[in-house]
């Protein structure tokens, strides 16, 4: 019987990794979320993707694995066999393409996890077929990826610079996680908009933030905000509005410098629909040069948390077959 063909896709999160295998049509054979909240020591968090590779070498003898891709929170170096300024600061310069290599005897390759959700949205969801492809993920932070041609563009560190720190609220009203002043992030990222959601709550009681707050007892969150504003109240629906203004001018600086032809929203905020997404549109294009507008179309990703293990496996098994010619 011949063996048929899979590599493994890892997404290392903050508090969690997805990971698959993945076949190179894209057919996802099986995937899982490993909840890995109080490891602190990469060999711990590794250990625990060799423990789960080696379990599906056992349970899936009809397939083999080629190579493994890893999408990493934070800075490509080393030739893409590690990672640095990661948001799992331990992993930090640590060997991590060395020690699977060396566990699994598989070859390995990282990106950052942006950059492979932006190639599993381009090779299998929202983004085919698009010969200038923008991919923005609005979650906890900010993210961007540009695929041109099929080709991947990094203008430093395996990233488009910190594209979601661009300054854009000249008031410099809120200080972002990682420091600066009035950037995207400070104002439409998860972590912004849930300091918002919760002040909010406070003072407007009878809204239905403030009724999440004393119902659950806990601070509301984007989901919350997206489900009031389904529900027509009118607190949400400002908040969903101005964060769609925030981001419809970050939009705009990004289209005039990239000049896509599709441009995809993933993330928290995608779960608002087409019509949040034609909101950014029109704010970017209010404002903006109008030849960009006429060529490019803005839509929703559809991959969702699936596009960074897509990415991560398909981009890993160009690599090893590339390497092995
Ligand atoms: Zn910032």
């Amino acid at each position: 019987m011949v063996e048929k063909p899979v590599s493994v896709g890892i997404d290392i999160g903050g508090g969690s990794t997805k990971i698959g295998l993945v076949e190179p049509d894209g057919n996802i054979i099986v995937n899982e979320i490993l909840k890995l909240t109080e490891i602190d020591a990469p060999e711990d968090l590794l250990d625990a993707y060799i423990n789960k590779i080696k379990s599906w070498k056992e349970q899936y003898r009809d397939f083999q694995i080629e190579a493994i891709g890893v999408g990493v929170p934070g800075h490509v170096i080393n030739d893409h066999r590690a990672t640095d300024i990661c948001n799992l600061p331990f992993l930090n310069r640590f060997p991590l393409a060395d020690y699977l290599e060396k566990n699994l005897q598989l070859p390995v390759w990282i990106e950052n996890d942006a950059t492979y959700a932006g190639v599993g949205e381009y090779r299998y969801g929202s983004g085919q077929q698009s010969e200038r492809f923008l991919l923005a993920t609005l979650g906890t932070g900010i993210g961007l990826t540009f695929i041109e041609h099929g080709r991947i563009h990094a203008t430093g560190n395996g990233t488009l610079g910190d594209i979601g720190h661009m300054i854009i609220d000249r008031n410099l009203t809120f200080q972002c996680r990682k420091g600066c002043w009035g950037c995207i992030e400070s104002v439409a990222s998860g972590v912004a908009i849930s300091r918002d959601a919760k002040q909010l709550a406070q003072k407007y009681p009878e809204s239905y933030l403030g009724k999440v707050f004393e119902r659950e007892n806990r601070d509301p969150t984007v989901r919350h905000i997206i489900e009031g504003s389904f529900e027509g109240d009118p607190v949400c629906i400002g908040k969903l509005n101005e964060t769609a203004d925030w981001l419809g001018l970050w939009a705009c600086n990004v289209v005039q410098i990239f000049a896509p032809h599709r441009f995809a929203f993933g993330g928290g905020w995608s779960a608002s629909g087409q019509g949040f997404i034609d909101k950014l549109y029109q704010r970017a294009k209010s404002v903006g040069i109008e030849e960009y507008y006429n060529r490019v179309t803005f839509v929703q990703a559809t991959k969702g948390n699936l596009a960074g293990i897509l990415g991560a496996a398909s981009f890993a098994f160009d690599h090893a077959r590339n390497t092995r010619v």
